[in-house]
């Protein structure tokens, strides 16, 4: 099946008012009528409306950069999936590896805001990747196929369908190193093995699996050329308008 590729810039706790909303009308001028594949970016919280508001008439979508389960109340700091959608995101990324290691969320509770996401209709990127530590003692496989087992626990069929995945190896991430083509191959023919044997060929098939690491222009074409690689999920290389235009144009 040919799946769409679909790119996506995590801006992190990158950028201010003015440059987000820069950023934006640059990709827009640019890449904002590209349809031949999915781009999106994902701005802090606190810049999402006015990014939402410069790329309205283009083609590029809005993310969130995380969300918390609960509908509302008192969770001081948190965003909800309403207020996600309110501001205009269509998609947000979740158990991104700097949530997972740096604030510390499990595998359980990542799941739980992937249910949440789903059933408010916000599309989930779903970031799995392992550690270095984890990679060279030969866990890649059992790390990523329990990430996804839990991560995943209790998704349906249907939802499942409109999940993007995200395999970033930590190592690789906003480190300058990039797997090889071949490493993410190896990896990504894994995971739509094992979604396979989740729910069924059809739809791991149709399942769109995003590469991150240090993707930029020079690199993204091999990676994104490899059969099971439908995309890249890109930190660094997604703050700068040409950075960015440079990795969408190597595989329109
Ligand atoms: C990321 O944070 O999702 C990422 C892939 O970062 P970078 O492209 O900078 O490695």
């Amino acid at each position: 099946m040919a799946r769409k590729l679909f790119v996506a810039g995590n801006w992190k706790m990158n950028t201010s008012v003015a440059y987000s909303v820069e950023l934006a009308k640059g990709l827009a001028a640019q890449i904002g009528a590209v349809d031949s594949v999915d781009i999106a970016v994902c701005p802090p919280a606190v810049y999402l409306a006015g990014v939402c508001e410069a790329l309205k008439g283009s083609n590029i979508a809005v993310g969130a950069q995380n969300m918390y389960f609960e509908d509302d109340g008192a969770f001081t700091g948190e965003i909800s999936t309403a207020m996600v959608k309110d501001v205009g995101c269509k998609y947000v990324i979740l158990g991104h590896s700097e949530r997972r290691h740096v604030m510390g969320e499990s595998d359980e509770m990542i799941n739980t805001k992937v249910l949440k996401a789903l059933s408010d209709d916000v599309l989930p990127m779903f970031c799995i990747g392992e550690l270095l530590q984890e990679r060279e003692a030969g866990k890649t496989n059992d790390v990523l196929r329990r990430q996804v087992t839990v991560g995943l626990e209790g998704v349906s069929r249907g939802d499942m369908q409109r999940v993007t995945v995200a395999y970033e190896p930590v190592w690789a991430i906003g480190t300058g190193v990039t797997a090889s083509p071949a490493q993410a191959q190896e990896v990504h023919a894994m995971l739509r093995e094992l979604l396979g044997t989740i729910y069924d060929a059809g739809l791991a098939d149709a399942i769109r699996i995003q590469y991150g690491g240090s993707v930029k222009g020079s690199n993204a074409a091999e990676l994104l050329g490899q059969p099971d690689v439908d995309g890249a999920l890109v930190g660094g290389a997604s703050l700068k308008v040409d950075d960015f235009v440079a990795i969408v144009k190597a595989v329109m």
